[in-house]
C-alpha cells in the first residue's frame, strides 16, 4: 500500500519436540552440512529443526517429509534419539531477504521505516537490531551499526551475502 517493493520471500520453517529425554543434554548441537540442529529445552524435550522449504509459501503445515528428511541426520549423529517418541511438529513462516540479511531502516516514503528479513535468526538478532532501530527513530539518523542493512542496498549493488548467519540457533 505504502508502494515500496521489498526483496523478500517468505518460506516456512518446522520444528519437533519429542517426549522427555531423561538425562541432560546441554549442548546446542547443530551441523550445516548434515542440515539439522537440536537442543534440549528446559522441560527436557528434545527440539530438533533443520533449513527452510525450498519452496516459498505462508503454509503454516508441517509435512511428513521434513521429519523423515531431519529425523534421519540426527539419529545417525545422536543415536539416543531413536529412543524417543515425537510429540508436537509445527510450521512458522520466515521472511528471507535476496542476501539473507535483514533489512533496516529509511524506504524513501516518509515516516515509514522497515525492520525486515531477519529469516530464521531473528530471535537472536532483533534485541541488537529493535535497539539501533529505536536510535534511529529518536535520533532521525541512521545508526553506523545497521547503515549497511539499508534498502538502498539492493539498488546500489552491495548485497551482504552470509548465508552462515542463517543457523537456526539460540
Ligand atoms: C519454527 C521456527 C523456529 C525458529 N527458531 C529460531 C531460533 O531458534 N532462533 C532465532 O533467532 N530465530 C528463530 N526463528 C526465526 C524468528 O521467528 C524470525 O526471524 C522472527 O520471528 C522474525 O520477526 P519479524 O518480527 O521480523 O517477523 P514475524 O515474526 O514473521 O512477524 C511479522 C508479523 O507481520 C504480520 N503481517 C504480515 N503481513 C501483514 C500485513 N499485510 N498486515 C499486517 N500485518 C502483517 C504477521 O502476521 C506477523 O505477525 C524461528 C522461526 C520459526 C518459524
Amino acid at each position: 500500500m505504502a508502494g515500496v517493493r521489498l526483496p523478500i520471500r517468505t518460506h516456512p520453517l518446522q520444528a519437533f519436540v519429542t517426549n522427555h529425554y531423561t538425562r541432560s543434554f546441554r549442548p546446542i548441537v547443530a551441523s550445516a552440512d548434515m542440515g539439522f540442529y537440536v537442543s534440549q529445552t528446559p522441560r527436557g524435550e528434545m527440539l530438533l529443526g533443520s533449513g527452510i522449504d525450498s519452496q516459498p509459501s505462508y503454509s503454516y503445515r508441517s509435512s511428513y517429509e521434513f521429519l523423515s528428511h531431519c529425523s534421519l541426520p540426527a539419529v545417525t549423529l545422536l543415536p539416543f534419539l531413536r529412543n524417543l517418541t515425537i510429540l508436537r511438529q509445527w510450521a512458522g513462516v520466515c521472511d528471507m531477504s535476496v542476501d539473507m540479511s535483514p533489512i533496516m531502516g529509511y524506504t524513501g516514503v516518509d515516516g515509514f521505516l522497515v525492520t525486515t528479513g531477519w529469516g530464521t535468526w531473528g530471535f537472536k538478532g532483533i534485541p541488537a537490531g529493535g535497539e539501533q532501530m529505536a536510535e534511529l527513530i529518536a535520533g532521525d539518523r541512521t545508526p553506523e551499526l545497521i547503515a549497511p542493512f539499508s534498502l538502498n542496498r539492493f539498488q546500489e549493488d552491495r548485497l551482504m551475502f552470509d548465508p552462515g548467519s542463517t543457523a537456526t540457533t539460540h
